[in-house]
């Protein structure tokens, strides 16, 4: 198996474990031997989030403290223009050169937008995409075009993943976890547990720093 590392970019607004556990079950999948964690600054396709930058690096840094899996990318929080996936994943190709296999991780939701994203078709130039499921998001839906692309771009097996630097889509058999960043935030805000949504030192964190409470 090769050096596979992968980059799962997000608002982590907060980190839960429906970020947490599909990404471990896929690494296990695919042999992934790294990820990175990569927290978006002014997301292109959403509102802005509740925590401030520097608090959802401190919670991603709750959350993996005990999984050595995982490791923080902060290029994203330290320009202020957009964080393009593209230029992120281009710079990243530039800096491990060539032949890494690098691999961009998203859920089933982000998949169904990403004809929207910047140079969307790019992406795969400069690394493959691995693609988590997330309920309520079934693989067949998407454009026709989108379809297209995806069935020429299937992986074929976990090999080409790791014999490729780029190029290939693989779409994972990971558990279905039903667990958003808004609903933790609707439930923090309306006074309910959400002690099996995401690990314990990320909650401590957000209650000594008083997050997500109006
Ligand atoms: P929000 O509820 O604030 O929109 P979110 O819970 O969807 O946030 P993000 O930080 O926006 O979380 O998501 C980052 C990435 O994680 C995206 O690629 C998204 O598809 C994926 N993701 C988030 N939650 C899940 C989940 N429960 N299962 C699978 N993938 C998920």
């Amino acid at each position: 198996m090769s050096d596979l590392h992968a980059l799962f970019g997000g608002t982590f607004d907060p980190v839960h474990f429906g970020h947490l556990r599909p990404v471990e079950a896929l690494a296990q999948q695919t042999g992934l031997a790294r990820v990175l964690l990569l927290p978006n600054n002014v997301p292109p396709h959403r509102p802005q989030p509740e925590a401030s930058p520097t608090q959802r690096v401190e919670m991603l840094r709750c959350a993996i403290q005990d999984r050595p899996l995982f490791a923080i990318d902060t290029r994203e929080l330290q320009r202020d223009t957009p964080s393009w996936t593209v230029a992120t994943l281009e710079a990243l190709r530039a800096e491990r050169g060539p032949q890494q296999p690098l691999a961009f991780i998203i859920g089933q939701d982000s998949l169904l937008n990403l004809s929207g994203w910047h140079r969307w078709q790019d992406l795969l130039s400069f690394a493959h995409l691995l693609v988590c499921k997330r309920p309520g998001y079934p693989a067949e839906m998407g454009s026709p075009e989108m379809q297209r692309w995806l069935e020429t771009h299937l992986a074929r097996d976990v090999a080409q993943l790791h014999q490729q630097p780029a190029g290939a889509i693989w779409l994972a058999d990971t558990p279905l976890v039903d667990i958003s960043a808004t609903e933790i935030r609707r439930r923090r805000r309306a006074g309910l547990s959400c002690d099996s949504l995401l690990p314990a030192a990320v909650i401590d964190y957000i209650d000594r720093a008083g997050l997500y409470l109006k």
